[in-house]
């Protein structure tokens, strides 16, 4: 019996839209896997099949050896009998029951007893433990979104579905949270699969990172795999790798490709599959500034750029760059205070030849 999440069905909808998904995940194990994409890609439809929502046209369900859904043999399971867990964006709680009364709300069956000991056994794993007398207003947004989670967890499911679980949540508070929720989540010997159209929501939470656009899978890999190693040009604008430059690998230099952009020579590493126009893709945490060149230093590519912008975005920078083609580095701000930038000034941009990806154009 293989103990996996299996799918691979295609939805299609009135009007013409057709949603394919095919993944394999762990099924009796902590895992994240992240739906990713732009709105209307596809995503809240992949969670819905899953839950048992929507009625897929062709293609299979299978969770740990059951089948959920076969549209060739005509079985699909209701949500009730897939024990899911389900948190929607909006996890609204009931206003007028206390934090206890809403985590055991899905226990009415079990005994007084078991139910009891259930819901403190959650108030203690999501540390909400003092708060269970508590309406839903006399708790804050963090401990809202907590006893949401307990609520759902307390109920045993295999597999945990969670839809954008932040974006009820402020900036601030959601920063915070992203962090703390997979610590949280991983308390529980369950997969999970979790929806968002957030960069850093994914960085923080994915194990597995599924990169989709108008209804396909365009990628699926670890968060390292996706986001420094875009298989196309789709997936590097969708995943925001921030310098994304048409270039030209011109010939090699101590095993090194060497790729001419705009009017500047990189040095990178080669991929087989890449014969003369490529695209070159930079994160920009890969990109790191200096006042000047160090005398020694193993980077291989050393560029004289302009500032032409500088924006801040949470506790790091957006730095704009011109260096013969336009290059974006991302640095903290204590970084970018030390370096006192002011745009049109010149610095050095340093990037070492394994930081620059190249994709095959054309
Ligand atoms: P968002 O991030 O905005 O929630 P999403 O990636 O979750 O978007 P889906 O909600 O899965 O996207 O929708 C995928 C596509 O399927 C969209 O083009 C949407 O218009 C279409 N669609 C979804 N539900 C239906 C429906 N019931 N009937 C017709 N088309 C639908």
């Amino acid at each position: 019996m293989s103990e996996e999440l299996v799918v691979d069905f295609e939805k299609r909808f009135a009007g013409g839209t057709t949603i394919r998904a095919n993944l394999r995940r762990p099924a009796r194990e902590f895992n994240i896997t992240v739906l990713f994409g732009p709105s209307g890609c596809g995503k809240t439809t992949i969670l819905r099949s899953l839950a048992g929502l929507e009625r897929p046209e062709a293609g299979e369900i299978r969770f740990n050896g059951e089948t959920w859904f076969d549209a060739q043999q005509g079985i699909f399971r209701t949500p009730q009998a897939r024990d899911i867990g389900f948190l929607f964006q909006d996890y609204a709680l009931f206003p007028h029951l206390t934090v206890a009364q809403n985590i055991g709300f899905g226990l009415r069956a079990l005994a007084k007893q078991e139910r009891t000991d259930r819901v403190d056994e959650m108030l203690r794993l999501f540390e909400i433990t003092g708060l269970e007398s508590r309406y839903p207003n006399q708790i804050s947004g963090g401990q809202q979104q907590r006893v949401a989670l307990a609520r759902v967890m307390v109920r045993r499911p295999r597999l945990l579905l969670l839809d954008e679980p932040l974006s009820a949540l402020d900036a601030s508070l959601r920063e915070n949270l992203r962090w703390e929720l997979r610590r949280l989540l991983g308390e529980f010997r369950v997969p999970i699969v979790l929806v968002t159209h957030d960069r850093v929501e994914a960085i923080a939470l994915a194990d597995q990172v599924v990169v989709m656009e108008q209804g396909v899978i365009r990628q699926t890999g670890s968060v390292q795999e996706v986001f420094t190693r875009p298989a196309d040009l789709s997936v590097a604008k969708i995943v925001g790798t921030e310098t994304v430059e048409p270039g030209r690998v011109i010939g090699t230099e101590d095993g090194l490709a060497v790729v001419q952009v705009g009017g500047v020579e990189l040095l990178a590493l080669l991929p087989e599959h890449i014969k003369e126009d490529a695209y070159v893709c930079i994160r920009g945490e890969e990109v790191v500034l200096q006042r000047h060149v160090d005398a020694l230093t193993s980077v291989r590519n050393r560029l004289v750029a302009r500032v032409v912008s500088i924006v801040p975005e949470g506790p790091m920078v957006r730095v704009g760059l011109d260096c013969g083609f336009r290059l974006t580095s991302l640095v903290t701000r204590p970084a970018c205070e030390e370096l006192r930038l002011q745009i049109g000034e010149e610095v050095v941009a340093m990037l070492k030849a394994p930081a620059i990806h190249l994709i095959a154009r054309g």
